[in-house]
């Protein structure tokens, strides 16, 4: 097949906060550099973070860096790796700072200074009183960074492919990667993108689960092409439920809201967290308030008819803090369910949230595969944001640190790329006919499908999928469970050998992208369940009904998942911070 080639410096794949960022970096130097994008960027899903970006800037209480590390091991349940904690925590406020110099209108204090709102899981002086470290734009953060990086991408001219799919990366014989195979939403057009370094800034995979706050289109596909290029995906056991979704439909309620004031009740009108986290209450870390949640509800005491969710009440705010510091959240509650916060709770469930797992890297952003006695880099690959796993949020992410570390280890890749590019200038030679069986993959689902009432089609399975990882693979989990939802994921994966698109005589290109999206998400959602069903112990986002427990003798470890026979092995956690003392685990309260 005749296929077009465009050769680059670098090859970014995803244009949210973490691909934008790196590609300032490198744009400004003047590399070469392509953004591939399957929607407009400024619709990527760092668009929708709301509550903002955690730094010890101490605007509002006396904070430092130190302690944001310590909260941030703790959040992480211990299973962080330290020296990309500390490397992420030193590096916030400057980049806060960075990013206001970008542009970004972050909400201020009277004295001029940037507002920072108290989140979940913060506190001063390693545990002590609460801290209020997550720097806002009222409740559209992630929009104003998003907007701002993308301004300032278009005035150093990096290179965009908008709506352009990559469907997979492209490898010599030695393993290196080369670039990717990229497909043209519009026109169907395949285009090949030869790269000396190939960053993957894809974001992470909400789409697993029936109800998310996710986008539609956040369903892995980075962290999948890793998969069949050979690579590991680690600790992918470790899925966030945040605990203020809205009940049954998912749009997330900021923890912002409970940063102002807000909290949980249930239908006693009890304010239960006080029972759960006596010092930090309604701003435990979010598996603590979500498992609370869950076990109110299992118990009876939750609202409404069905007593299937909790109310987060916020109307003793008063109307001048929810109008300016939560207007879209007022906004989301009044066009999804009719009721104004100002007046009335807001009814609230956990909802799968954050991909705690990904592509294994390390603090430089670059990509990192086990050898036989330790690990190594992959030369000219690197992963940043949502889809990486550096690991900095180990088995439970704080609020407020995802929008840090996709600037944090963009710039970092982004920096990286530079010095790596320096000593290799040059392209490595694609071999022939490497991108043939890609095309193979893309030809099955490019061919013309007469409807056939027998076979099943792409949107039935992906309902299948998203239903057995919400029964199976939820905030409590059991063996029983799980292995139910191997077999599951298994047999959906080969009914999506023989599925078809959809009912429709005419398939539109967006349907056909939606059936690569699921074979995305399968291999995801079996890496995660099978990864679950492996780890005999409770951490973090983790919780096993049967192993109630933390286990930190036989399971303070990573789990890496390859496609290849499903296996997994495991490595030890990076527990020695790079100056610091390394904070040793000790139970975790709140
Ligand atoms: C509702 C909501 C609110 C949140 N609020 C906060 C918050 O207040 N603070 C915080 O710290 N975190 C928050 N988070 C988490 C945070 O927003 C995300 O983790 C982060 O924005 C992810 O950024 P990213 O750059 O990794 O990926 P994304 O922003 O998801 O971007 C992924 C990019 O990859 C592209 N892409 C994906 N697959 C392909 C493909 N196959 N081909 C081509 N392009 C592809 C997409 O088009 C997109 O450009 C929130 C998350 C949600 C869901």
């Amino acid at each position: 097949m005749n296929i077009v080639t465009r050769k680059f410096d670098t090859l970014v794949i995803g244009a949210g906060g973490a691909g934008l960022r790196a590609a300032l970096q490198l744009s400004e130097a003047n590399v070469k550099v392509a953004v591939v994008s399957k929607v407009f960027p400024t619709r990527s899903h760092t668009v929708a973070a709301q509550g903002g970006m955690n730094a010890a800037l101490g605007n509002v209480t006396p904070d430092s860096w130190h302690w944001h590390m310590y909260d941030t091991v703790k959040g992480s349940d211990y299973l962080g790796d330290q020296d990309a904690i500390e490397y992420m925590c030193r590096a916030a406020p400057n980049t806060v700072i960075e990013l206001e110099h970008y542009g970004v209108p972050f909400s201020r204090l009277e004295n001029g200074r940037i507002y920072q709102r108290p989140f979940g899981g913060q506190s001063q002086n390693f545990g002590g009183d609460q801290a209020a470290r997550t720097c806002a734009a009222a409740d559209r953060t992630g929009h104003a960074m998003l907007h701002s990086l993308y301004q300032q991408n278009i005035r150093a001219k990096t290179h965009f492919f908008d709506e352009f799919f990559a469907i997979d990366l492209l490898k010599n014989d030695a393993g290196d990667i080369l670039g990717a195979i990229i497909y043209d939403i519009e026109t169907s057009e395949k285009i090949i993108i030869e790269a000396k370094t190939t960053l993957i800034a894809t974001g992470g995979a909400g789409q697993l689960f029936r109800t998310n706050t996710n986008a539609s289109i956040n369903t892995g596909d980075g962290m999948a092409m890793a998969l069949r290029a050979g690579l590991p995906l680690q600790d992918m056991e470790f899925f966030q439920f945040h605990p203020t979704g809205v009940a049954g439909k998912g749009m997330l309620i900021t923890e912002g809201v409970r940063g102002e004031g807000g909290y949980l009740v249930n239908c006693d009108g009890e304010r239960f967290m006080e029972r759960y986290a006596p010092h930090a209450k309604d701003l435990a870390s979010r598996d603590v308030v979500s498992r609370a949640i869950a076990i109110e509800i299992r118990e009876g005491r939750g609202c409404g008819p069905n007593k299937d969710y909790v109310y987060l009440k916020l109307d003793h705010l008063g109307s001048d803090v929810i109008k300016k510091r939560l207007p879209g959240i007022r906004d989301t509650s009044m066009t999804f369910l009719g009721i104004d916060p100002i007046d009335e709770a807001i009814p609230v469930f956990p909802t799968a949230h954050y991909t705690m797992g990904g592509i294994p890297t390390n603090r430089f952003a670059q990509v990192v595969v086990p050898v036989a006695n330790g690990e190594e880099t992959m030369p000219g690959l690197y992963a940043a944001g949502e889809c990486a796993c550096a690991s900095v949020h180990g088995a439970n992410r704080l609020g407020g640190n995802s929008l840090l570390d996709i600037v944090v280890f963009g710039r970092a890749a982004g920096k990286h790329i530079l010095k790596y590019l320096e000593t290799n200038p040059y392209h490595k030679v694609l071999p022939e006919g490497v991108a043939e069986s890609v095309l193979k993959r893309i030809e099955r689902w490019d061919e013309k499908q007469e409807p056939d009432v027998e076979s099943i089609t792409v949107p039935q399975l992906k309902n299948e999928l998203q239903q057995v990882m919400e029964e199976n693979c939820g905030v409590f989990r059991t063996e029983e469970v799980l292995e139910e939802a191997v077999t599951t994921v298994k047999s959906i994966k080969e009914k999506l050998d023989k599925a078809r698109i959809s009912d429709y005589s005419t398939i539109f290109n967006t349907a056909r992208i939606e059936a690569f999206e699921l074979e995305n998400l399968v291999d995801i959602g079996l890496a995660t369940v099978i990864s679950a069903l492996a780890r005999k112990e409770s951490r973090g986002a983790h919780s096993r009904m049967d192993f109630e427990n933390r286990d930190d003798v036989n399971w303070m470890k990573h789990s890496l998942y390859f496609l290849e026979n499903n296996l997994l092995t495991y490595k030890p956690v990076r527990t020695k911070a790079l100056t610091v003392e390394t904070f040793p685990p000790k139970k975790r309260v709140y």
